[in-house]
């Protein structure tokens, strides 16, 4: 390991959420619980079995705690979940089941209660019943906790910062993520990483600063160091000096005053100069952000990514709740269309700890991802259609599928759809028959047949950060060949402009929801080659739309045949980072 540094030092990685933030590091690495496997000699096993009961004690104490957290800070129905979780740990046939396994085989503890409560969601996971298929996810989630105890690892948890902290990680997972003390948490630092992974997304939508792809940072810090993070120019600053934290607080001043003048422009109309409205959405996550897709004034949701309520707890929510939250934000939106996006769980937003759900791959990205897995698991996929339908009867819901491939992918989706509508209908349970439904566009095959694609749906919405990643074969969440990841690729644009022309032949719309679109420099390409709405994390609205109130329409145009004109990837980029420059100016 490296001496720590007593000086200042200043590291370079990915600039990925823009923002400045001074605090203490928190260090968070992520391993999953590797389990020992050894014989007990014979005169230990008293004191291996004592180890088993000292540790489901300790357990249930740790649940019951957090469950009277949870009841006194969000009310008895979020603490529903770990009376589930301490049922359990009383359950006597798991208890006895691990201590025979224990008694047969003379095998570690951890090894047998790992055994057999595989077995055990394995077994709930396969049963016909909504209710006991969720008891799988709590066997689970409590087995893994039991694991760390019996280990004597602390399980290092996210969800819970105990001051102001900067988040130093490895790796930051969607479930992890989801799950941030977004009170307390400041920056995010992660030695792996890509401006469009998960993690960015979150510190967007938290409005703290991030920089990914520092690769040695976690061995660099430890926990309590002082670190400056600089989401503008990709930086972490370790021990800054004086000189530098008084340099950062002019640029901080400035920047603060930039952003105030440009949210005060969010208020207004997004028209360009030549009168051209555009629409701006936002992508959300989390019901609790309809508060900042207010503040921030969106138009609506255009991206509601549905994963994270399976990621939170790391369970399948069931139709009830689903429906409670697609519910919430429908509502929240009366006016405007809120674009729910079935399940994307796969790729890089894996189910951790659900082999049987989520089998090993060794390609995920090329996996059993999204649709494909939805398709496969029916019965969850119906669950999700029918609250989501359900959610309709409430506001101006729209369904999107994504990481479609082709035609009859999308005709299998359909079809499942219509089954749900009609078992809907013969129960009598309203919802609006007329949603609109679309496809994301996001794997190059469905760019590809864009034009028989647009004849069956009624929208698209571009995933640039997947069809950027599948075009030009470069892994979204690789720091190494991140540089690679060039959205002004030829092969981008033009492909972009071959989706919009084909939508629009077809008198449908389209939209794009990957992160190209809430960064300023791409906004003219894309409204110029033709694209009819943006979708953002909300905090990235108002700078998307001060420079959409500051320029042409007839300019974008112009930008994006002269960009068609050109080979290179960087001189594409140059000529629209110009642009962007000329109109909207930071000083
Ligand atoms: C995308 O791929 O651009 C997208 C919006 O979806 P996600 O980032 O959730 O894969
Ligand atoms: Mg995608």
């Amino acid at each position: 390991m490296e001496a720590r540094a007593k000086n200042e030092v200043v590291v370079p990685g990915i600039a990925a959420s823009q923002g400045i933030a001074y605090g203490q590091v928190f260090l968070y690495i992520q391993s999953d619980v590797e389990i020992p496997s050894y014989q007990v000699d014979a005169d230990k096993r008293i004191e291996e079995i004592s180890r088993f009961e000292h540790a489901l004690l300790v357990t249930r104490q740790q649940i019951q705690k957090i469950r009277d957290e949870v009841e006194k800070n969000l009310g008895a129905d979020e603490a529903r979940i770990f009376d589930a979780h301490l049922l359990v740990l009383e359950d006597q046939a798991l208890i006895s089941e691990t201590i025979r396994e224990f008694e047969t085989t003379s095998k570690n503890i951890e090894t047998c209660f790992n055994k057999v409560s595989q077995r055990y969601i394995k077994a709930f996971s396969e049963i016909d019943d909504e209710y006991l298929r969720e008891r799988a996810g709590d066997i689970r989630d409590v087995a893994q906790r039991m694991l760390q105890n019996l280990l004597g690892q602390a399980g290092q948890n996210l969800s819970k910062l105990a001051d102001k902290r900067a988040v130093v990680a490895n790796d930051i997972s969607p479930s992890d993520a989801a799950s941030i003390d977004r009170s307390q948490a400041i920056a995010l630092v992660t030695d792996s990483g890509s401006k469009t992974s998960h993690a960015v997304i979150v510190a967007r939508s938290m409005k703290i600063p991030a920089v990914v792809g520092v690769r040695d940072m976690t061995r660099r810090v430890r926990n309590g160091d002082w670190i400056l993070v600089d989401g503008y120019d990709g930086q972490v600053i370790i021990n800054p000096t004086e000189q530098t934290l008084f340099r950062y607080g002019k640029i901080q001043l400035q920047k603060k005053g930039f952003e105030q003048r440009m949210f005060d422009a969010s208020k207004l109309p997004a028209v360009t100069l030549d009168g051209a409205a555009v629409i701006l959405r936002a992508n959300i996550e989390k019901v609790d952000e309809v508060k900042l897709v207010r503040e921030n004034s969106a138009s609506g949701v255009g991206l509601f990514r549905t994963e994270f309520l399976y990621l939170s707890d790391n369970r399948v929510p069931s139709e009830e709740e689903q429906y409670a939250a697609y519910k919430a934000v429908a509502e929240a939106f009366p006016d405007e269309p809120v674009v729910i996006r079935t399940l994307d769980l796969g790729g890089d937003k894996p189910m951790t700890g659900n082999p049987d759900l989520f089998p090993e791959e060794s390609n995920p990205f090329l996996g059993f991802r999204a649709i494909r897995f939805c398709l496969e698991h029916k019965e969850i996929f119906k669950d999700q259609l029918r609250a989501i339908l359900r959610a309709s009867a409430h506001g101006k819901v729209q369904l999107m599928y994504p990481m479609i491939s082709g035609s009859e992918e999308l005709a299998r989706a359909n079809a499942v759809l219509e089954e749900c509508r009609a078992e809907l209908k013969k129960d009598g349970v309203a919802f609006d028959a007329k949603m609109a439904v679309g496809a994301m566009i996001e794997i190059p095959s469905a760019a590809v047949t864009a034009d028989i694609l647009a004849k069956e749906c009624d929208f698209f919405s571009i995933g640039t950060n997947d069809l950027i990643q599948y075009l030009l074969a470069i892994d979204r969440v690789n720091d190494r060949i991140a540089h690679l990841y060039e959205p002004t690729h030829p092969a981008v644009l033009r492909t972009i402009k071959q989706i919009v022309d084909e939508a629009h032949r077809q008198k449908i719309k389209v939209s794009v929801c990957g992160e190209m679109a809430g960064d300023p420099v791409y906004v003219p390409l894309l409204l110029g080659l033709g694209v009819d709405e943006l979708s953002m994390t909300p905090p990235l609205l108002p700078a998307v739309k001060y420079l959409v109130r500051a320029m042409k329409m007839s300019e974008a145009k112009k930008l994006a045949k002269d960009a068609l004109e050109l080979t290179s990837p960087k001189e594409i980029y140059a000529l629209a980072d110009k642009f962007c420059r000329e109109r909207v100016k930071s000083e």
